[in-house]
């Protein structure tokens, strides 16, 4: 399963032009090891949405990355049936009879959502998922800057950018090419001093965010 054309993807790439903070999440973390995910239900993000290549399996695959699986327990522990995953390819029109999205969820354990358009376009699809919670209780967690923060960022949810990828093995070349940019914008803007808009609700990133120093599941070159 591909994914086709995002047209909407290029769309945005222009508005973040204009407004280059859209692109800025409003928390980075190595990988989903290093969020606190008891913390930030406390802080107020009741549901929580995660992109699927590159950060929790990869790229293409089904199965969670193995040294993910004690984070990933502690979501779903700490979510319940608030977890979903937001993929541009799986629960999309590419994904035929959404055979893609029901593997996913029998690996991963947490429902795929089915929708129309691709991120950074279709968060209305998510908000109505999640019913009556409202978006500035949503945190979205991914690790493109322009599909994934964007499409947070867009629809008033807190962002989380998981920074070292799965594995750029087997990725789309044209995404990691992409990927690659916006690491060096976001690090041109973080030296530039320009920040993520301020969230909705106010969030402590240090209490988010655990320190675990061991880096060993990145193969980001
Ligand atoms: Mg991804």
């Amino acid at each position: 399963m591909g994914q086709s054309f995002n047209f909407q993807g290029i769309l945005q790439a222009f508005r973040v032009l204009a407004s280059p903070r859209l692109m800025i999440p409003n928390l980075v973390v190595r990988d989903i090891r290093d969020i606190n995910f008891e913390q930030l239900h406390k802080a107020g993000i009741v549901a929580i949405a995660f992109d699927k290549d590159n950060c929790l399996t990869r790229p293409y695959g089904n199965e969670l990355h193995p040294p993910f699986e004690e984070a990933w327990k502690k979501c779903k522990e700490v979510y319940r049936d608030k977890v979903v995953v937001v993929s541009n390819s799986a629960g999309t029109q590419d994904d035929k009879d959404h055979q893609g999205a029901i593997a996913i969820e029998k690996a991963l354990g947490v429902h795929v959502l089915r929708h129309q358009q691709k991120k950074p376009a279709g968060g209305d699809e998510l908000l109505h998922y999640f019913d009556s919670t409202p978006a500035s209780q949503i945190a979205f967690v991914g690790d493109r800057a322009l599909t994934d923060i964007v499409f947070g960022h867009n629809y008033g949810m807190l962002t989380i950018l998981t920074r070292q990828v799965v594995t750029e093995q087997g990725d789309n070349p044209m995404a990691v090419q992409i990927r690659r940019m916006e690491h060096r914008v976001l690090d041109l803007l973080d030296r530039m001093n320009i920040r993520a808009k301020e969230h909705a609700i106010p969030i402590d990133a240090s209490q988010l965010q655990k320190a675990t120093p061991s880096a060993s599941a990145s193969s980001e070159k």
